[in-house]
């Protein structure tokens, strides 16, 4: 089986061909804002801009290796509505054009797929965090359950305007991480976490402020330190009310060295397992979306086209995982 998968729910257009056993091609295209952070009618601009392009360069792989394609999947959700409906107006257009049926992602369960799928996880509690989110999740009773989930910004959101405000460029996590690197010493910074729920905004203004009277560097450190310790807390107290031995880290944030080191550390002193995908897995990417789409399809899961409507709003829990 050959699936098609689009990705477009923000800064990322990327189309790809998976099988059941790898990626055959990928094919992405960035959208950079010009200033600030992502402007969502700007960013479906780029989607519509480039979509012939990348989907274009995908065929033609298909095309000159004599790939077959049983289905187009899409992310329908959750993620910036002018982005999405560029994506699924595209993803309709194909289905008919090859007459293959339509398969509609949920974005943030094609994060959790491909990242068992890369890492040969089965059960974990997973830690998704991203420039638009931040949860962690856990497969119970045929459902991808949300245990803690961010209050107010996202940890990517947290990090990026923070970094903003400091002057560096977007994205702000990667310029984060490498200033970490540097630091002298931890300076205090609010922690909340709020039963199995966690927030962002007032650490974000709070580091802002630090940053005027503190080293950018030490600021950086202390901003990773408080929050990643945050996400591990939550992330471990899902573990043990779920009952997971694994652990998973996925999103964009996921790429971040030092968070990966505290979640490998709390899995191994309490006898767990710690997985981290690939770094190709980790940010929006169209493998993701073909990759989940196989396993659903193979599950016998389709959405015809009046059933195709994207959904800005779309969470995990309302998918039911018939493929598990
Ligand atoms: P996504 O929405 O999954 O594509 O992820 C984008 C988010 O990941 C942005 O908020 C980035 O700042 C963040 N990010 C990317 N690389 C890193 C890193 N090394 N450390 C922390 N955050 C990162
Ligand atoms: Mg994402």
């Amino acid at each position: 089986m050959i699936v098609l998968g689009l990705e477009g729910t923000a800064w990322n257009l990327s189309a790809a061909l998976v099988d059941e056993s790898r990626v055959l091609v990928e094919k992405s295209s960035t959208y950079v804002p010009a200033k600030g952070g992502i402007h969502p009618r700007e960013a479906a601009q780029h989607h519509a801009d480039h979509m012939a392009e990348v989907v274009g360069n995908v065929l033609q792989a298909a095309r000159e290796n004599g790939w077959q394609m049983d289905a187009v999947a899409f992310s329908q959700g959750p993620g910036l509505g002018p982005c999405l409906r560029t994506v699924a107006t595209a993803a309709r257009v194909l289905s008919l054009r090859f007459g293959i049926p339509l398969v509609g992602v949920n974005h943030c369960i094609a994060h959790i797929e491909v990242g068992k799928w890369n890492t040969g996880a089965r059960d974990p509690a997973v830690l998704y965090v991203s420039g638009g989110n931040s949860q962690v999740l856990a497969l119970r009773q045929g459902r991808y359950r949300i245990f803690g989930e961010t209050l107010d910004i996202s940890v990517g959101n947290a990090l990026d305007k923070f970094a903003r405000s400091v002057g560096l460029p977007h994205p702000g996590g990667p310029r984060i991480e490498e200033l970490a690197r540097s630091a002298g010493q931890y300076i205090p910074l609010p922690y909340t976490v709020k039963g199995m729920d966690f927030s962002f905004s007032g650490l974000s203004t709070a580091a802002s402020e630090a940053a005027r009277k503190h080293e950018l560097a030490d600021v950086c450190y202390s901003f990773q330190e408080t929050a990643f310790a945050m996400l591990v807390e939550v992330t471990e107290r899902a573990m043990a009310h779920a009952e997971k031995k694994e652990a998973m880290l996925v999103g964009g944030v996921g790429a971040n060295r030092r968070l990966g080191e505290m979640l490998d550390i709390m899995c191994r002193e309490r006898g767990g397992r710690f997985f981290l995908p690939e770094r190709k897995f980790m940010g929006d990417n169209g493998s993701m979306i073909a990759c989940t789409g196989l396993i659903m399809l193979r599950a016998g899961v389709t959405t015809p086209l009046g059933q195709s409507q994207v959904r800005p709003g779309y969470r995990t829990d309302e998918v039911e995982v018939v493929w598990a």
